[in-house]
């Protein structure tokens, strides 16, 4: 089983075409829309999860490019929310590629280039400092 996240994008004309529907029937897919924006009769778009054996996903993203429905692929990042950081410093201890550290200053510094988005700060912290966004391939 594998997931992929998604943004779909779509016209007008198939703003009422069930397309999350159709991936679950047709291509036996599990879906988990996190974002959509969809008003009947207009452009939408989506963001979704979509989870399946690598077959499913392909025939499934076959299935949407058909439709002319526009998709990409999103990667996951990490964010600091330094409003809401308290410098507790306890995620610097379950990071694994010590891209969180305490500097001399007590004040938590944050190297996104040594990020693997591994999620283990997002659990760990107990102010919900650290968040996941979604960006376009
Ligand atoms: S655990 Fe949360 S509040 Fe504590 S230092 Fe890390 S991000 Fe900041
Ligand atoms: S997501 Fe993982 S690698 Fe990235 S900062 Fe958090 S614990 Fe470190």
């Amino acid at each position: 089983m594998k997931s992929v996240k998604l943004l779909i994008r779509f016209p007008a004309d198939k703003s009422t075409t069930p397309l999350t529907y159709h991936l679950v029937k047709d291509y036996d897919l599990v879906f988990n829309i996190f974002k959509a924006q969809i008003d009947a009769g207009e452009k939408g778009e989506m963001a979704l999860e979509i989870s399946g054996t690598e077959d499913q996903l392909d025939k499934g993203l076959q299935f949407l490019e058909d439709e002319g429905i526009e998709v990409s692929l999103l990667s996951k990042v990490i964010v600091l929310d330094e409003d809401r950081c308290v410098d507790c410093g306890l995620c610097t201890s379950v990071c694994p590629t010590e891209a969180l550290k305490l500097g001399e200053d007590d004040l938590l510094n944050f190297d996104n280039e040594k990020c693997v988005a591994c999620q283990m700060c997002v659990i760990t912290c107990p102010m919900k400092a650290m968040l996941i966004h979604y960006t376009d391939e």
